[in-house]
């Protein structure tokens, strides 16, 4: 092709690209990343296929709205650094939300090109484009001019972590206090390895950091010091601790051993590594693993037990393939890898050996209802449709609640019924100048919103700083 623009037909013409991948037989067994990444000549390629067309609706479908057909037109002329100057500005996390945002219901879901056929793959060039700008480009740094004023953030999650780089750009001087002994929130102890490597935290982390945002690890906010100290000692404060607090079924039999939250499970697994052989965390293995889900959280801890070693991990599910919230792709390569599937399928019991050990679940079939408040049809149980079966480890990933931990000792901190903090539209707090966002605010939802609030509370704060 000659290097004049590319016509509309022209571009229409190029077929989606698709993605190198690890062979599901064999990445079953290990905790290496599944994709491989696009190489620069595909990536340049399918960034041709973007139409450049005036709507934008791939910028609105972004929740921290990146300049998607700036950076893609950079791309298709083969200016990877000026794509990666626009994706640095407007994503604080690329490499990470080109690997984990469910692309398919945002920014791809309303590409121009996905009405007569395949959308832009936009996630997998926004992650070309980010691992090639760690590889090729210096870390941004500080700027020079300096606001003289602080801010603390609570939490080095996506929401933390985005509101600390965007306040570090405009010049304040940012401290993150994390409660664990590392940084990325769920990205670090949540989401596995074969799905982000920590290695791609710890470059994102770097940058933030290269902008001048400190990092204090082990600081529990409401035990180490309290969020009225904190205010007392910065000019402001942006409180992002996350969801963190497991759901239980409820069901008798969840005290054995070998049954785990999916918190637990993964946080064993990720943030202390015990699936690699010279870890000292233990991790119960079994052949037969049983997750109690269908979101994200699920899919990773079922795909760990298959690479723990299990013969039969299960996925148990009371509600219909349809009705998952799981990102599509995550069930794609689950299925690819062998993981059953129990769909319309309830725990009634967990049963104990002797030994205090998990030995089999007792589940119950169910059928789908009316729709309930949450717009899914409702599960319902089938008489008489009770069995056994066999399991060894048995892991909860039905959700997470708001810790109480913090708010717990900020009285003057509103909450809602189910304890996350009230903001405004300025994302501020019933307490002036301290702000908030992420899954605490909206209860358990994606990284790429988590970032959108940080965002838009940096310039909120910016805001509030200015007029003080
Ligand atoms: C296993 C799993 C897989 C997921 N997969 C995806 C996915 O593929 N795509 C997607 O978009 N979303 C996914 N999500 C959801 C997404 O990760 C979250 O919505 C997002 O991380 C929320 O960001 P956050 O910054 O609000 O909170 P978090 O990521 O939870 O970070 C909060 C941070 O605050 C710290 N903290 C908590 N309490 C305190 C305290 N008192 N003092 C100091 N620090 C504290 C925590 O240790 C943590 O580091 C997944 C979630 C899980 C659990």
């Amino acid at each position: 092709m000659s290097d004049q623009p590319l016509t509309p037909k022209e571009r229409m013409a190029i077929g989606r690209t698709t993605m190198p991948e690890q062979d599901p037989a064999k990445r079953a067994t290990n905790f290496e990343e599944v994709n491989f990444g696009l190489s620069y000549e595909a990536a340049v390629q399918e960034a041709k296929r973007c139409l450049v067309c005036k709507s934008r609706s791939c910028v609105e479908g972004c929740p921290v709205a990146v300049r998607i057909p700036e950076f893609l037109e950079a791309l298709a002329s083969g200016d990877v650094a000026g794509a990666a100057e626009i994706l640095r500005v407007d994503n604080a996390l690329p490499a990470t939300t080109g690997r984990v945002c469910p692309q398919e219901v945002q920014c791809e879901k309303v590409c121009v090109r996905g009405k007569k056929g395949d959308p832009v793959a936009i996630g997998w060039l926004e992650r070309f484009v980010a691992d090639w700008a760690a590889e090729n480009m210096a870390n941004p740094v500080a700027p020079d001019k300096q606001t003289g004023r602080t801010v603390a953030v609570v939490g080095s999650g996506p929401a933390g972590l985005t509101a600390a780089g965007e306040l570090a750009r405009m010049g304040h001087s940012v401290t993150v206090f994390e409660a664990l002994h590392d940084s990325g929130g769920v990205l670090r102890y949540g989401i596995p390895e074969f799905r982000l490597p920590k290695k791609i935290v710890d470059a994102e982390v770097a940058c933030l950091e290269s902008l001048g945002v400190k990092l204090e690890f082990n600081v529990i906010v409401g035990r180490t010091i309290t969020v009225t100290q904190i205010t007392e000692e910065f000019d402001a404060c942006f409180i992002a601790n996350g969801a963190g607090l497991p759901m239980f079924l409820n069901v008798p039999g969840e005290q054995l051993k070998g049954v785990y939250s999916s918190n637990e499970y993964l946080t064993r697994v990720n943030l202390m590594g015990a699936y690699k052989p010279e870890s000292t965390t233990p991790i119960a293995r079994g052949d037969n693993v049983v997750v109690f889900g269908g979101g994200n959280t699920a899919m990773d801890s079922v795909r760990t037990a298959k690479r723990l070693g299990a013969k039969r991990a299960i996925i148990a599910y009371r509600r219909s393939r349809e009705e998952m919230p799981a990102r599509i792709e995550e069930v794609h390569h689950a299925e690819e890898e062998g993981i059953e599937f129990m769909l319309l399928m309830s725990p009634l019991e967990i049963n104990g050996g002797e030994d205090g050990w998990v030995k089999s679940i007792r589940l119950q079939k169910m059928e789908l209802g009316e729709p309930d408040a949450s717009g899914r049809r409702r599960p319902v149980p089938i008489e008489g449709s009770e069995f056994e079966l066999e399991a060894q480890v048995a892991v909860v990933a039905i959700g997470t609640r708001a810790n109480p931990i913090l708010s717990s000792a900020c009285p003057d901190l509103k909450l809602n019924k189910w304890g996350n903090i009230e903001i405004d539209d300025n994302q501020m707090t019933s307490i002036p100048g301290v702000f908030a966002g992420g899954d605490i605010v909206r209860g358990g939802a994606t990284v790429i919103l988590a970032m959108g609030d940080g965002k838009h509370a940096a310039n909120a704060i910016d805001r509030y700083l200015q007029s003080k």
